[in-house]
């Protein structure tokens, strides 16, 4: 093999090498996407045995799950988090069926009970 030929050879051999290198990375980065695409789905069904758990068990005064009180602890959080923004928004809260209704409005679009009562109670409390 004289000088030209062993060039040649090396370039070609370096040449599959990194073919087959970047074939390896990228059989490799298919597999642990893979991997992660089933562990994500793993932890959606985690979540799903959740959620069941939770629903059976959130009545409950006891419970062995922490979680499930955090939780519940959470959700009024968040009750009380929308009933700031319905105040910035000008809403209040139908007294009888908890709907979120215009302040202006008279009667509550969902059950039908009239405010004008409480309004007026409430504004006198103002005056
Ligand atoms: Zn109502």
């Amino acid at each position: 093999m004289d000088f030209f030929d062993r060039v040649v050879s090396t370039i070609t051999n370096t040449g599959k090498d990194l073919g087959e290198k970047a074939k390896e990375t990228a059989d490799l980065a298919k597999l642990q996407m893979e991997i992660r695409s089933k562990k994500d789905f793993i932890e959606r069904q985690y979540a799903e045995i959740g959620k069941k758990v939770y629903e059976q068990k959130k009545d409950e005064a006891e419970s062995e799950f922490e979680e499930i009180f955090l939780i519940k602890h959470t959700f009024e959080e968040i009750e009380e988090i929308k009933s700031e923004i319905a105040d910035l928004k000008g809403y209040m809260e139908c007294p009888k069926c908890g709907a979120q209704v215009k302040a202006e409005d008279n009667f509550c679009p969902k059950c039908g009970s009239a405010f004008m009562q409480e309004r007026d109670d409430m504004d006198i409390i103002d005056l």
